[in-house]
C-alpha cells in the first residue's frame, strides 16, 4: 500500500458530475433552472446537459427535432454559463439512446468521479420503464426535480440511492413551447434569448419570427 496517503493528508476530492439528460426540444428556462440548483444545492462541479439522439419513448409519436438543432440550442443556452456544459455524447455514439449507455461512457471516463443522475419528477416516475436499471442504479445517485402537475407514486425511488431538490416551479414543457411556436405565439423569457436567436437561425418550429 506503497500509495496510500499518509495520515493527515486528505484524498483529493472525487469529481461530482450531474448528468441530465433530455430531448431538449427546445431547452427551456425550467430546464436551466433545475441544472443551475441542483449543481448549487448538492455541490456539482458540473452538470452535463445530455441531447438524446434518438430518444425511443418519443420518437414514435411525433417528429423529433433533429439531434445536431437540438445540441445547438442546448449550446446557446449554456454559453457563459458557470458549470453548466452542453453534452453530445449520445448524438456522437448514434442510434437509440439509451441512458445506461451514456452512465457506462461516463464511468469509464471518469472512473473516481461521483455521478448524479437528474431527472424531473415526471421522468422519476417512468424509471421502471428504463433499459438496465440496475446497472444505473449501482452507479449513480438519483436527482429528482420537482415539477408541476406531478407526483411521485410511492415506491417510485425504490431501490435508488436518491435526493429530491425542490426548484422554483415553472409550469414549462417543449410540448407546449412547440405548440406555442407553431401558432406564431412568443417563446421570449421561456427560452433563453440566444436559443431563440438559433430557433430563428435554423427555421425551427416552423415560426416565422
Ligand atoms: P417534452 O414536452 O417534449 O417531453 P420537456 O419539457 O418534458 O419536453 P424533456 O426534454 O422531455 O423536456 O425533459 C428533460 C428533463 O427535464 C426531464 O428529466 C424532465 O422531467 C425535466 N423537466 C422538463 N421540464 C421541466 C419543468 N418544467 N420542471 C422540472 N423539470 C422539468
Ligand atoms: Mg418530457
Amino acid at each position: 500500500l506503497t500509495d496510500t496517503a499518509p495520515p493527515g493528508v486528505p484524498e483529493p476530492a472525487r469529481e461530482r458530475i450531474g448528468i441530465f439528460g433530455g430531448t431538449f426540444d427546445p431547452v427551456h428556462v425550467a430546464h436551466l433552472v433545475a441544472a443551475v440548483n441542483v449543481r448549487h444545492e448538492l455541490g456539482l462541479d458540473r452538470v452535463l446537459m445530455i441531447v438524446a439522439n434518438d430518444p425511443w419513448q418519443k420518437s414514435g409519436s411525433h417528429a423529433v427535432t433533429p439531434p445536431a438543432a437540438r445540441l445547438s440550442m442546448v449550446e446557446a443556452a449554456v454559453e457563459g454559463v458557470a458549470g453548466l456544459e452542453a453534452s453530445g455524447l449520445e448524438i456522437e455514439r448514434g442510434g437509440v439512446t439509451y441512458t445506461a449507455d451514456s452512465v457506462a461512457e461516463l464511468r469509464s471516463r471518469h472512473p473516481d468521479a461521483e455521478l448524479f443522475l437528474i431527472v424531473g419528477a415526471d421522468v422519476a416516475d417512468e424509471l421502471a420503464s428504463w433499459q438496465r436499471v440496475e446497472e444505473l442504479r449501482a452507479e449513480v445517485t438519483l436527482v429528482v426535480v420537482t415539477r408541476p402537475g406531478t407526483v411521485l407514486s410511492a415506491g417510485a425511488l425504490d431501490g435508488w440511492r436518491a435526493r429530491t431538490v425542490v426548484i422554483p416551479q415553472l409550469e414549462i414543457s417543449s410540448t407546449d413551447l412547440r405548440e406555442r411556436a407553431g401558432t406564431g405565439r412568443p417563446l421570449d423569457y421561456l427560452v433563453p434569448a440566444a436559443t431563440i436567436r438559433r430557433i430563428r437561425d435554423l427555421a425551427l418550429y416552423a415560426v416565422d419570427r
